[in-house]
């Protein structure tokens, strides 16, 4: 423990306890969710938006902490070998960069860059927020995809890379990261798989997201 942590000793971002960032009971608490698809592209998560990784993926992205993205991504690592998904590139949703430089950080960067380092991929940095949008909070599904069009663009080498995989911290409709793919695509690449921290159960009013063989997410 270091000077520094005797002064602030650090609390874990699950339950507030003091001692760890991330404490091993919140972590057990993290409930495994079933790998999806979203427009037919497998749809990987660490594990539900809810409980002890919902207030800690709040605590990482509004609470000033990147180092959590080290002490999180754990449960997405898991999912990603326990699915045999295979990807050659790393990228993942950008932030405007008026966001991203108010926060600091962009937490969907800071959990692709320990995939990246995790899984021995590249990481890319090729995928741009053109255009701010309001927050998606509490829009349709239709107006959340119309909120988003053109929101992203491909500013690396084109054509874009072939099998990424595009990382985002939640998953809540998809549509963030439907318009991401789009701009991939667009440019000539492709998307192997999108992995988030952890996914929403909240049915999206059109249902984007999919089981095999179930027309929506339970
Ligand atoms: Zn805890």
């Amino acid at each position: 423990m270091g000077f520094l942590d005797l002064l602030f000793p650090p609390r874990c971002a699950g339950c507030r306890g003091y001692g760890v960032a991330w404490c091993t009971a919140c972590g057990r608490s993290v409930e495994p969710i079933a790998p999806a698809t979203l427009d037919t592209i497998p749809l990987i998560a660490g594990g539900r938006f809810d409980g002890a990784l919902q207030r800690a993926v709040h605590t990482f992205k509004y609470g000033g902490r990147p180092g959590l993205a080290r002490e999180l991504s754990p449960v997405l690592i898991a999912a990603i070998e326990a699915a045999e998904i295979g990807f050659q590139a790393v990228a993942y949703v950008p932030l405007h960069p008026e966001r991203r430089k108010a926060r600091g950080f962009n937490q969907a960067e800071r959990l692709a860059a320990q995939v990246a380092r995790r899984t021995g991929r590249p990481l890319l940095d090729g995928l741009a927020r053109v255009r701010a949008t309001p927050a998606q909070v509490g829009l349709s599904q239709p107006e959340r995809q119309a909120n988003l069009a053109r929101a992203f663009t491909w500013t690396g080498a084109r054509p874009a890379p072939q099998g990424l995989a595009l990382v985002d911290d939640v998953c809540t409709t998809g549509a963030t990261l439907e318009a991401a793919a789009a701009a991939v695509r667009q440019a000539g690449g492709s998307i192997a798989a999108f992995l988030v921290l952890a996914r929403a159960q909240t049915l999206p009013t059109v249902p984007v997201v999919t089981l095999p063989g179930q027309p929506a997410c339970p």
